[in-house]
């Protein structure tokens, strides 16, 4: 791959490969935009099937990371990290502090935590070799798991989408099919439920549905008929990729909103055909940023009151794209995307206007 020119057309700052031979790391460190403060984002290990798939994921994630924290008003850049294998085979408590010495190597330019395949236990080795660390146990000072008030984000998200959408200030009577009650999923369940919401539940574990179903009184639907079901609001929280063009015809919610990561196969494509045919989209990275205020929160010194306040602000937070989108005829996703590069450009505009006053000084000291 042409590597500077994909650094070039995707704005990246730094990318870092780091490699050590005794333990056997291989990962990559990907530091897209420090406009906004520090590149915060996950470790993902994956048994990629070749570095240029690694090195695409992590190009396109920390990329992700920067709007996702721009357009939730917090001060952090975006930056992601994958290790490259087998996380059944290749961890051990000397890789995991091996990369935590790559890491503080950054000097603070990059902030990591968990992703895919990392858990709190493996973090907590990276923190033994670097400060550069967040979600670690609440034990320890940290945020903890940050799938309730991820959840907690992406029910405020759905109450707004409804606000906009269907013109309604509260959720009863609203029927929403909720795709995957994991981690995420079931805290929403709950949420929806209390809120006096009709829930319907999938999953490919039949037990999670069972326990959906028994603790909250949600209702149990065919796994293939979860989007099509004749619902206000379709949320998927399982997998990336569910908006295509066989399942978008299918719909017959007026609102897509939950927290699954990369919802839209082709956001060129899909988005557009979303709004074509009516349905309101909340944009994942917006909706589903519940969990990075609250490790945000952790870097200032965790408050669970603070964070979960600042969650519940993606309700205004999607408003707002609602509205500009609507304005301007464009997608959400569009309106969402614009939003947080004038944002990242104002706060760019203004370091140079810093360096000029500097400029200034100096000749006139000299
Ligand atoms: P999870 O693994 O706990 O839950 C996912 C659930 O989806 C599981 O119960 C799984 O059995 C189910 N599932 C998988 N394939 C399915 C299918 N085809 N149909 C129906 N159900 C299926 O994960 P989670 O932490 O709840 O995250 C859910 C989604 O939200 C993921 O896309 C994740 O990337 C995204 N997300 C999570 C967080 C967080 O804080 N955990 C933050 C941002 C985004």
């Amino acid at each position: 791959m042409a590597l500077f020119e994909d650094l070039t057309s995707m704005g990246h700052e730094q990318v870092v490969f780091c490699h050590d031979k005794s333990t056997g790391l291989k990962a990559i460190i990907a530091i897209h935009d420090t406009t906004l403060g520090p590149a915060l984002g996950g470790c993902r290990m994956w048994d990629y099937k070749s570095e240029e798939e690694a090195l695409r994921d992590v190009l396109r994630l920390s990329r992700g990371m920067t709007y996702k924290a721009a357009i939730s008003g917090l001060n952090l850049g975006g930056g992601k990290s994958v290790i490259i294998g087998d996380p059944k085979k290749i961890k051990s408590e000397a890789l995991f502090r091996t990369f935590g010495r790559f890491v503080e190597s950054l000097g603070g330019r990059y902030i990591t935590a968990e992703d895919v395949n990392i858990r709190v236990k493996d973090i907590e080795q990276v923190a033994l070799e670097t400060k550069y660390v967040s979600g670690v146990t609440n034990k320890a000072g940290g945020s903890g798991d940050p799938s309730p008030l991820t959840a907690w984000g992406v029910f405020n998200g759905i109450r707004a989408s409804v606000a906009f959408k269907l013109h309604r200030e509260d959720l009863k009577g609203v029927s929403v099919a909720v795709q995957g009650c994991g981690a995420v999923g079931s805290h929403l369940v709950e949420h929806l439920v209390n809120a006096g919401a009709r829930v319907f539940v999938a999953d490919i574990d039949p037990d999670k549905v069972k326990a959906n179903v028994k603790l909250y009184g949600a209702e149990a639907a065919n796994l293939e008929d979860i989007h099509k079901l004749n619902v206000d609001v379709f949320a998927p929280c399982a997998l990336g990729g569910i908006l295509d063009g066989k399942t978008i015809p299918e719909l017959k919610a007026k609102i897509v909103a939950g927290a699954a990561n990369n919802q839209l196969l082709d956001e060129v494509i899909h988005g557009p055909q979303l709004k074509e045919n009516g349905i309101l989209y909340a944009p994942d990275y917006v909706i589903n940023a519940g969990g990075v205020i609250n490790v945000y929160q952790e870097l200032q010194g965790y408050d669970p009151t603070i964070a979960k306040k600042k969650a519940a602000g993606i309700y205004d937070t999607l408003l707002a794209i609602y509205k500009e989108s609507e304005q301007l005829g464009i997608t959400t996703n569009q309106a969402s995307n614009m939003i947080a590069e004038k944002r990242i450009n104002e706060v760019k505009g203004m370091k140079d206007l810093r360096n000029t006053l500097n400029n200034q000084t100096w000749w006139a000291r000299h």
